[in-house]
């Protein structure tokens, strides 16, 4: 595939920003970084001309399809009326409806304009809530970019230290030394670890925040009843259960991991699916809790109910409301999965194909992976010779094998055929 209209942007890009892109998590290598041209339904094109079908889907916020005409048509309508006013709209209201009509445990909602503002927010409003500062979170659990969190996310768990005395590993040079004293981070799926850390610090802990699926390990699944357990022990040590739902929600079900797994948070975080690639997020949940945002309690910002991200957000709702967009994209992704299981069995590669159809992932040579720890012993290098190869063919999952493969409507059965004969191709070629 051509790459020199690629090469050529990076080279201007890496003059004038840090790495030659706006995120660092774009940045795959000074001679390997992709610039793109446009995107459309489930299709790419970077700026060479090469299509690929898209698996990253800009991490997952896109659930319908790339420049969706539909969500592009109601922003278009909201442009022409002006989009930011220090003032609320009726959209927004339609918006909060839809989302506490969709979402069980959420009774109400403010508006933000990403996942990292809605965590940030929500930890302020759990710590005010019950008066304590400490956060648990677990390991290979990312939630944004703020610094409360950034603890053990996509690290190399060997600097996590033992299991059973597990060490915060801040992921990043610039974080207080005071937030390390007030995070507490175990591995998913351990509940007897879980127990045994709350016995001795509950006192302290204001929330326990869960990415219910890992959508930033691969989509790690819990463990059959690990989120009601996660749910009893706040309830009975009077600690604030915050769900993440910024992967998950508006993606694996209308209502998200509280539908899939029959679990009510006491606060949860939305943001990616929510507008379908445009900027809108929110935070919810329990009246009680919610109602102390404006009681003592500070959240706002200036781009918060923006007209553009509201708009999108309206018209994506209505579609999941009212058609069914999610289960088409689960049963593309049951065909992908089992598609994926075959190849692999008749190639005779050990991968264990785990998560939701809507976002899921493999790992090579290991079994069942439940937590971090375990998955960081998969053959991750022999995952990124894999996706190389597929990128040549046109396929483009992320290539690094934390992030999940996500679904989108736009993917068509045609799609997952191409994909899946492309698979068969590369692990005859790429060999372990
Ligand atoms: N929470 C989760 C579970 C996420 O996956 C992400 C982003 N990947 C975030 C929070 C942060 O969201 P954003 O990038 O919109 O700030």
């Amino acid at each position: 595939m051509k790459r020199q209209k690629s090469q050529a942007l990076w080279d201007r890009a890496s003059e004038l920003m840090p790495l030659g892109v706006n995120s660092n998590f774009r940045y795959w290598g000074d001679d390997a970084t992709l610039y793109v041209q446009r995107a459309e339904g489930a299709y790419l094109w970077d700026v060479d001309g090469n299509r690929y079908i898209d698996y990253r889907l800009a991490f997952g916020p896109i659930i319908l399809g790339h420049a969706y005409p539909a969500v592009n048509a109601r922003v278009r309508e909201a442009l022409d009326s002006g989009v930011l006013f220090a003032m609320t709209s009726e959209a927004e209201v339609r918006v909060a409806e839809r989302i506490v009509a969709l979402c069980p445990g959420v009774e109400k909602v403010r508006l933000v304009n990403s996942g990292t503002e809605a965590t940030m927010h929500a930890l302020r409003v759990a710590r005010a809530y019950t008066g304590r500062e400490k956060i648990l979170k677990f390991e290979g659990q990312y939630h944004g970019f703020h610094d409360y969190l950034m603890f053990s996310t996509y690290g190399d768990p060997s600097a996590y230290g033992s299991r059973r005395s597990p060490i915060p590993a801040p992921m990043t040079s610039g974080i207080p030394r005071c937030l390390h004293d007030l995070i507490l981070s175990v591995p998913y799926n351990d509940f007897e670890l879980l127990e045994q850390t709350l016995r001795h610090t509950w006192h302290d802990v204001a929330a326990i925040i869960v990415e219910p699926i890992l959508g930033n390990c691969a989509g790690i699944e819990p463990l059959p009843g690990f989120l009601a357990f996660i749910r009893e022990q706040c309830t009975r040590y009077g600690i604030v259960f915050i769900l993440d739902e910024v992967k998950s929600g508006f993606r694996i079900a209308r209502g998200g991991a509280q539908e899939v797994y029959d679990i009510v948070p006491d606060l949860a975080t939305y943001a990616k699916a929510l507008g379908n690639g445009y900027p809108v997020a929110a935070l919810g949940g329990k009246r009680e809790i919610m109602d102390t945002i404006g009681r003592g309690v500070s959240q706002g910002g200036t781009f918060c109910g923006n007209g553009v991200g509201v708009a999108a957000a309206d018209a994506t709702l209505e579609l999941l409301q009212t058609q069914p967009i999610l289960e088409t994209v689960a049963e593309r992704g049951r065909k992908l999965q089992a598609g994926l299981r075959s190849i692999f069995g008749q190639a005779g590669i050990q991968a264990n194909v785990h998560g939701h159809p809507a976002m899921f992932s493999f790992s090579i040579g290991i079994h069942n992976p439940a937590d971090q720890r375990a998955w960081a012993r998969s053959d991750r290098d022999y995952y990124l010779r894999l996706m190389a190869a597929l990128y040549e063919r046109g396929i483009m999952p992320d290539y690094d094998p934390r992030e999940p493969w996500f679904l989108c409507y736009s993917h068509s059965d045609a799609d997952i055929d191409a994909t899946l004969n492309a698979m068969e191709d590369v692990l005859r070629e790429v060999k372990r």
